[in-house]
C-alpha cells in the first residue's frame, strides 16, 4: 500500500518498509541468539518506538515479557541534565531481571541515558538497549546501543512510529519531514 497522503510531507524515502522489515528480523535473531535460555523483559518506550516493539518482539523465537513506558523530557532540547519525568512507569518490577529497553531513536542519549540508570538502580540483572535509528552526529552523553538499526544522518525523520506533532506514526517507510512543515 502506497500512503501517499503521508508521503507527500517528505522530501525523501530514508528506510522502506522492506528494508526495516529485513533488518528487525536480523536484530530478533540476534536477541534470540543472545538470550538463549532466558525470559529478557522487553520495555517499549512509548509511543514512538511502539510499532518496531511489535515487529521485534514476534522476530524473537524466545518466552519474553512485554512492559511499556512512557517518558518526557525535562526542559529543552538543548538541557544537558538528562533528566526525564516518568509519565507512565512500568507493571511489573525489573528486580533480577534481563532487560531489553526498545526505543525509536537515540539523538543527543539524554533519554536513554537516564532510563537506563534508573532500570539498573532498580536491580535489574542486565540491561541492553536496542534502537531502531541512531543519529551519532548529535549526542551528548556516551551510550552504546546493543542492538541498533541503522545509524542515520542527522536529519529529522517520521514514519514506523516517529511523529512529529503526533503524525506519521502510522507511515509504513522512514522519511525525512520537509524542512518548511516544522520551521514555520
Ligand atoms: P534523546 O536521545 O535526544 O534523549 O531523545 C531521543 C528522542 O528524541 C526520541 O525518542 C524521539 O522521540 C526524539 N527524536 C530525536 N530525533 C528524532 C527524529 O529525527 N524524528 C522524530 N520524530 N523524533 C526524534
Amino acid at each position: 500500500m502506497k500512503q501517499t497522503c503521508l508521503l507527500k510531507d517528505c522530501s525523501k524515502i530514508l528506510l522502506t518498509e522492506e528494508e526495516i522489515k529485513v533488518r528487525v528480523k536480523e536484530l530478533g535473531e540476534q536477541i534470540t541468539k543472545d538470550y538463549q535460555g532466558k525470559e529478557p523483559v522487553m520495555v517499549c518506550i512509548l509511543k514512538g518506538a511502539s510499532v518496531f516493539f511489535v515487529d521485534l518482539l514476534r522476530s524473537i523465537n524466545l518466552p519474553v515479557r512485554m512492559e511499556f513506558m512512557a517518558v518526557s523530557s525535562y526542559g529543552n532540547s538543548t538541557d544537558t541534565s538528562g533528566v526525564v519525568r516518568i509519565l507512565k512507569d512500568l507493571d511489573h518490577s525489573v528486580y533480577g531481571k534481563d532487560v531489553i529497553i526498545v526505543e525509536d531513536i537515540v539523538d543527543t542519549g539524554l533519554t536513554l541515558s537516564y532510563i537506563k540508570r534508573e532500570m539498573l538502580g532498580r536491580g535489574a540483572t542486565s540491561l541492553a538497549i536496542a534502537a531502531l535509528l541512531d543519529k551519532p552526529e548529535r549526542r551528548k552523553k556516551p551510550l552504546e546501543v546493543d542492538y541498533k538499526g541503522f545509524t542515520i544522518p542527522n536529519e529529522f525523520v517520521v514514519g514506523y512510529g516517529l511523529d512529529y506533532q503526533e503524525r506519521y506514526r502510522n507511515m509504513r517507510d522512514i522519511g525525512v519531514l520537509k524542512e518548511e512543515l516544522y520551521s514555520k
